[in-house]
């Protein structure tokens, strides 16, 4: 699914570059739930940034789904950002003056979608997040678990290959977390391709292979024997 080679990527900062990433390969298949650690610093958003399509390499090569995305340009990328990545930020990053269901409805409009499919497929999801209920709520009107929830039920909605979450629990209490958490655990046991950052040891326990980032490179990239979830 993914296959990263000696990827860096640099930031002119005036006259300084400042060197973030300093050559990663990675493989990740379908299927996988990976946690990306790190100290403050390592790498870990500007990596997911670029896995995320958000941003390209300054150098190396990024196939997705076959498809070397390494060199796009930006309305190319936007295209694959839209049909096959599912982002969600530690800050929900949802729309304030809009319902829950039209936050999750926005993508689709983007994919090209009718307004009665987008309404259809916006309920399901949110009924896979568990807010049935809370459709026509605005984002100041939920709790932060609820807001998170919209936003993944967001990164659900175009279906995408893979699902990408910079610190998801950075912002929530730790029963809040947990509840977040086993929503990863289900989406992940439909099938999905789970990559998400943490600091927390006990959020990446939850993940099948964790790899660790450190000044820009993988310091280590260790696979657990699959763990039953009971979240099934
Ligand atoms: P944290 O755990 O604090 O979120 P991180 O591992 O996600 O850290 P990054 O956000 O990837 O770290 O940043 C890594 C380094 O790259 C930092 O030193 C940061 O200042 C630098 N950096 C990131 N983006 C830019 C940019 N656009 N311009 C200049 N420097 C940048
Ligand atoms: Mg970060």
């Amino acid at each position: 699914l993914i296959k990263i080679t000696d990827i860096k990527r640099n930031f002119a900062l005036g006259d300084e570059i400042v060197y973030v990433l300093k050559g990663i390969d990675l493989e990740i298949n379908k299927g996988e739930y990976v946690a990306l650690m790190g100290p403050s610093g390592s790498g870990k958003s500007t990596l997911m940034n670029l896995l995320g399509c958000l941003d390209t390499p300054t150098s190396g090569s990024y196939i997705l789904n076959s498809k070397d995305v390494s060199k796009m340009k930006d309305d190319e990328l936007a295209e694959i950002r839209n049909k096959e990545i599912g982002f969600v930020f530690q800050t929900f990053n949802l729309l304030p003056r809009t319902t829950a269901l039209d936050n999750v409805a926005l993508p689709m409009i983007y994919a090209g979608y009718s307004k009665s499919d987008r309404t259809a497929r916006a309920e399901e999801v949110l009924n896979q997040v568990k807010l049935g209920d809370r459709m026509d709520h605005h984002p100041n009107q939920l709790s932060g678990g609820q807001r998170q929830r919209v936003a993944v039920a967001r990164a659900l909605v175009n279906k995408p290959s893979i699902i990408l979450a910079d610190e998801p629990t950075g912002n929530l209490d730790s029963k809040t977390s947990i509840e977040i958490m086993t929503l990863f655990n289900e989406i992940h046991a439909q099938g999905n391709t789970v990559i998400l950052v943490t600091h927390e040891e006990e959020i990446a326990e939850y993940a099948h292979r964790v790899i660790r980032l450190r000044d820009g490179v993988v310091e280590s990239d260790v696979r657990k024997e699959m763990m039953p979830t009971n979240s099934i």
